[in-house]
């Protein structure tokens, strides 16, 4: 006979009502639905805010002027977080927007569209408290003597004014750096960068050219090889992430258009280092090669570019033997130089201790050694952090309080400036095949992830880091018109 124990109920504590479940739920719906709501009415407030901008104050020539060169990650962050109360500022830049440049490689191949990814100037610079002048231009000169900046319209429209000459208090040097070339001729002529939104207008019409080429009619089989055969050259995240998106182009859409063709592209990437993406742990690298690898990207590491000719580039292979590769696109990077402008200043300065090749030599409070009231942030200057929006980004928000600082000390307060201080938050980069990796700081150690998981973090992280909501609102209405119509594969 069964105990009576067995049969005696369990506590009720221990088991949920039905109804509590159901409160429970519905509070849930309710938190979720508020949040809803002031999601979108936040959205809705944005919006009509950045449509609305209020008055400005004018220029005050009672207050100090910052000319602010440069349109850039380190440029537009110093201008965002600056108090514009307490100076005038005038920018010069020959961009009048900023570019979003982690997400430019989608935009080579129609992943994205390029202007999801830009956000005008004035968006920014009419939301400031005082008017902020900006000028379309390029920064030729800059003399730390008199203090005064050289400007040129470089558009293709002029007015009867294009030169001229405009003094500051403080000059701000945002202006980024040229592709690295190592001085090797061909590059410049027949090679693609993807740095500026005409890179990547270039790669993409000359990548839909180098497609119809090769299915002209009673084309050569060696011509129909070297067409599609897409080199890039460079193995840092830029150069991973542009044989990525080609990788999910061929696959995604070019084997459907172009069935007779696509099994013939191929994609080499060629790297002098030993490894890919060297900033990357030794197991992501390993994960991105193996990647590449299953995608049929081929990857030649300890191979050096020694020349580079319109339809071949030569290298010398990792067993030092002269091999050439003829190529259809040839896209280009390899890191950064100074632009001309940071070489001609630098000169300038030679005497004030200015002695590095590789960009301008700024203090821990991102004054330009040898100058006086000069600043410069990103990639124009050289540091001991690599050149990345991460950094530039930083430097700009940390010099917005080095100016407010200054500003509080001109007032007769005690304000003390400290140094800059970097904080990582770690490195990701796009593979293809809707995965990523990312090195990411971790207490005090690192974390390395990679794979599908990853890649929905790296979209995400993106996402959150764009400037403005139209911008996110437009990337994400890409991201899902290339998934339900494809990418667009007319030639512009
Ligand atoms: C394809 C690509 C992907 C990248 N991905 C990442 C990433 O995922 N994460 C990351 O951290 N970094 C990334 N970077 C690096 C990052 O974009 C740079 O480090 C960053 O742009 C540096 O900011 P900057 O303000 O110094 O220069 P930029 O952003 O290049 O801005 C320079 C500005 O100066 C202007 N200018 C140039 N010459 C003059 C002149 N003579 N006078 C006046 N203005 C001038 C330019 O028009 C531009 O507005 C990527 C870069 C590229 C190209």
């Amino acid at each position: 006979m069964a105990t009576a124990g067995k049969n005696v109920a369990p506590p009720v504590a221990s088991a949920p009502q039905p109804q509590k479940r159901w409160s429970r739920l519905r509070a849930l719906k309710r938190v979720v639905q508020l949040g809803a709501v002031g999601a979108v009415g936040y959205g809705a407030y944005d919006i009509y805010n950045k449509r609305h901008p209020a008055e400005q104050k004018p220029f005050d020539p009672t207050k100090r002027t910052i000319v602010l060169l440069g349109s850039g990650w380190g440029a537009i962050s110093f201008l965002k977080s600056l108090n514009t109360d307490d100076y005038n500022v005038i920018v010069v830049s020959p961009r009048n927007y900023f570019l979003f440049t982690p997400l430019l490689p989608s935009c080579t191949v129609g992943t994205i569209e390029l202007r999801s990814i830009m956000e005008p100037l004035r968006f920014i610079t009419r939301h400031k408290s005082r008017n902020v002048k900006f000028y379309e231009s390029e920064c030729t000169d800059i003399d730390p003597e008199s203090k005064t900046i050289s400007i040129a319209d470089v558009s293709d429209i002029k007015g009867a004014v294009s030169n001229t000459t405009i003094p500051y208090d403080y000059l701000v040097v945002a202006v980024g750096a040229d592709n690295q070339t190592f001085g090797m001729a061909g590059v410049r002529e027949y090679a693609c960068f993807l740095k500026e939104v005409w890179d990547a207008q270039k790669i993409r019409t000359r990548l839909m050219d180098c497609v119809e080429s090769a299915g002209f009619a009673s084309q050569t089989p060696e011509e129909v090889e070297r067409l599609l055969h897409m080199v890039v050259v460079g193995g840092g995240p830029t150069g991973v992430e542009y044989a990525a998106e080609l990788h999910d182009f061929l696959k995604d859409d070019l084997e459907v258009w172009y069935p007779e063709l696509a099994d013939k592209l191929k994609i080499t990437l060629v790297e002098a280092l030993p490894n890919v993406l060297p900033m990357f742990s030794s197991q992501l690298i390993q994960y991105t090669e193996s990647t590449f690898k299953q995608n049929k990207i081929e990857v030649l590491t300890k191979t050096m570019v020694k020349e580079v000719a319109d339809k071949e580039i030569k290298v010398m292979d990792a067993n030092k033997n002269m091999v050439s590769i003829p190529y259809g696109l040839l896209v280009w990077a390899t890191g950064n130089c100074p632009r001309p402008l940071a070489r001609k200043l630098m000169a300038r300065l030679k005497e004030g201790g200015q002695n590095s090749p590789r960009g301008l030599l700024i203090d821990e409070y991102m004054r330009v050694k040898g100058a006086q009231d000069m600043y410069a942030i990103g990639d124009c200057a050289f540091t001991k952090y690599a050149p990345t929006a991460q950094v530039a980004t930083q430097q700009g928000k940390y010099l917005s309080r080095v100016f407010d600082g200054l500003a509080r000390i001109e007032e007769g307060q005690n304000k003390k400036i400290h140094p800059f201080e970097y904080t990582h938050q770690g490195s990701l980069a796009y593979i293809g095949s809707d995965r990523a990796v990312a090195d990411l700081p971790f207490l005090n150690g690192n974390v390395s992830v990679g794979g599908v998981a990853t890649y929905v973090f790296w979209r995400s992280v993106y996402i959150s880091h764009m400037f403005s909501f139209r911008n996110r609102f437009l990337v994400i209405g890409d991201w899902m018109k290339s998934k339900v119509f494809g990418r667009d594969v007319s030639r512009e």
